[in-house]
């Protein structure tokens, strides 16, 4: 009875290298307006962390200022091949 040799994952490895070298890392701001209790996200820029308070920027729902709070910061990997 023959046994298959059993070969790491190497392919795999490979694979995520690949992924790293092909995709762009695009990080997204979840901000949450105090006034009309909406949420939206724009890009992320410098300086953002959760439970930021963002004052220099309008609420996109209801336009108000001084009442945005940052609740989440997430990443997603695009291809920049694909527009
Ligand atoms: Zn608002």
């Amino acid at each position: 009875m023959a046994e298959e040799p059993q070969l790491p994952a190497i392919p795999a490895i490979g694979e995520i290298l690949d992924r790293k070298k092909r995709f762009v890392e695009k990080k997204h701001t979840v901000i949450k307006c105090g006034n009309c209790k909406e949420d939206f996200s724009r890009e992320f820029k410098p300086g953002d962390y959760v439970f930021k308070k963002v004052e220099d920027e309008e609420c996109e729902k209801c336009h108000r200022t001084k009442l945005l709070t940052i609740i989440e910061i997430f990443a997603e990997w695009i291809d920049p091949k694909k527009k």
